[in-house]
């Protein structure tokens, strides 16, 4: 606790949080413009009203925040060795290496998002809160970057993933092409919207308490403690999200909507990818609790759709899409990214008989759908020597979303949900009508963009694959993902040759 001396925090506080004051000289558009600051662009009265759910004093913060980095500093002593990690499960590596490449430098452009609130936010208590939000953000970009520092000289992979910003690898290309939206090019309105609102409150607040808890049961302390100390501050800065959005719905309703039906299913397919392969898949099956469309369900569904309900907000008007995607998405780009692994910087798994019946019981509308996948690959593996992953590997260059930028993986295996549309002379495909749908209401946002297979197509990058993985996604073949286990697994018996 801070020391007090006269003054009562009480009587300080919310005079030192409200410093609005009525402008004279200048107007109020030309110190907050619309550009920066926002639409609606209303008068300062309308924002007059905003309040945060979680009051913070600087004094408290840093108190607080210095509590927290001495806590994860004494976990990082005992168990942040490279011996520590060589202990945890394999796969679960590698949902560490996903983490560890997708998660710092989203965290630091997050920093540019809340400063731009931090400036041109309506209220002065937003823009302190977004000042606090700042500072967090760049405390989540040094703790993974410097937790998982020392695994640099053990493993090529975790090496590159501090290189996966920089690259043009596919995935840095789907990353970019939304975090650089959300968090660097969003107004302040759209990004307490989207960034506070749909994507913390959303998603990763929840994520992270599910993520921490899988951590613990597959004994990684360190991860644990680490995405529960990043978890502590968000829970703070998300609450930004919910006066914006209040004060926006008041005033323009279907923008509201739009806000929330964009930036959810953008949401929504990232963390379908990190934490539907993470749980899914990358954690060993004695470690598991619950599968990814149960904590989906239990975590956020209700959730989101009770706190949109408050606002007057209805759900995505593509809802009926997005409970059919739970069942499949992440296992249809799982089933892709396994074939197309090299393409990646992490090693996936094929799911055995064991794994096979769990995913069926958890899916059990579904997993039919998937099973002849795996056991297609199976099939491949028993006749290929362990090790030789490109005998087992997608050979042709895939065909990625122009809006998500992510593998056509919308649908099931039978049917994919693929888009077409003609523009300005192009040719956009989509991976679904959610995706075809944000385009279309922005499309000078994301025409202009160049996706992996339109930069083959102008030469920008090489149509042959090992040259593709090479020169344009910087990989190499200790770099590359593999098979975790070789294609050696005890139930995959090879005939003896
Ligand atoms: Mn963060
Ligand atoms: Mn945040």
């Amino acid at each position: 606790m801070t020391k007090e001396r006269g003054v009562k925090r009480e009587e300080w506080a919310d005079l030192a949080r409200n410093l609005d004051w009525t402008l004279s000289y200048v107007e109020d558009k030309e110190v907050f413009p619309p550009e920066m600051s926002g639409s609606p662009w209303l008068p300062q009265t309308a924002w007059a009203g905003w309040d945060e759910p979680y009051r913070t004093t600087y004094p408290e913060y840093v108190a607080t925040q210095y509590e927290k980095e001495l806590s994860l500093a004494a976990v990082r002593e005992a168990l942040g060795g490279v011996d520590d990690f060589k202990k945890l499960p394999r796969t679960w590596l590698d949902a560490l290496k996903l983490h560890a490449a997708t998660l710092p430098l989203a965290e630091f452009a997050a920093v540019i998002g809340n400063l731009r609130a931090a400036r041109f936010g309506r209220h002065s208590a937003w823009r302190t809160t977004a000042t606090f939000g700042a500072l967090d953000e760049l405390r989540h970009t040094q703790i993974p970057l410097g937790v998982m520092h020392g695994l640099v000289r053990w493993d090529e992979q975790f090496d590159w993933t501090h290189r996966f910003y920089h690259s043009d690898n596919w995935v840095a290309i789907a990353a970019r092409h939304m975090m650089d939206e959300l968090l660097l090019g969003a107004n302040a309105v759209e990004f307490a919207i989207g960034t506070n609102f749909v994507f913390e409150t959303g998603f990763t607040n929840l994520q992270f308490v599910a993520l921490s808890s899988l951590a613990h049961d597959v004994g990684d302390r360190l991860f644990e403690a680490m995405v529960s100390s990043i978890q502590s501050d968000e829970a703070r800065h998300a609450q930004i999200g919910g006066p914006v959005l209040a004060t926006v719905a008041l005033h323009d309703k279907p923008y509201a909507q739009y806000l929330l039906d964009k930036w959810f299913w953008r949401s929504w397919m990232l963390f379908a990818i990190v934490t539907g392969f993470a749980m899914d898949y990358l954690t060993p099956l004695a470690h598991r609790r619950q599968s990814f469309k149960e904590f989906v369900e239990e975590w956020i569904l209700d959730q989101f759709l009770r706190s949109a309900a408050e606002y007057g907000l209805a759900r995505p008007w593509y809802w009926e899409t997005f409970i059919a995607a739970l069942d499949h998405y992440h296992h249809m780009v799982y089933a892709s990214a396994y074939t197309y692994r090299a393409s990646v910087w992490f090693n996936f798994v094929v799911p055995g008989p064991d794994e096979r019946a769990w995913l069926r019981e958890k899916y059990p509308t579904s997993w039919d759908a998937f099973d002849p996948v795996w056991d297609r690959i199976s099939d491949r593996w028993r006749a290929s020597d362990p090790g030789n992953d490109l005998a087992v590997h997608g050979t042709s260059i895939v065909a990625f979303c122009d809006l998500c930028q992510i593998v056509l993986c919308g649908g099931t295996p039978a049917r994919n949900t693929a888009e077409v549309i003609e523009r300005g002379g192009r040719k956009y495909v989509f991976c679904s009508a959610p995706c075809r749908w944000i385009f279309e209401r922005e499309p000078d946002r994301y025409e202009a963009h160049k996706g992996v297979v339109t930069r083959v197509l102008t030469g920008e990058m090489p149509a042959n694959l090992i040259a593709l993985l090479r020169r344009s996604f910087g990989l190499t073949q200790d770099s590359w993902g593999k098979d975790a286990f070789r294609g050696e697994y005890p139930w995959l018996k090879r005939e003896s040759r």
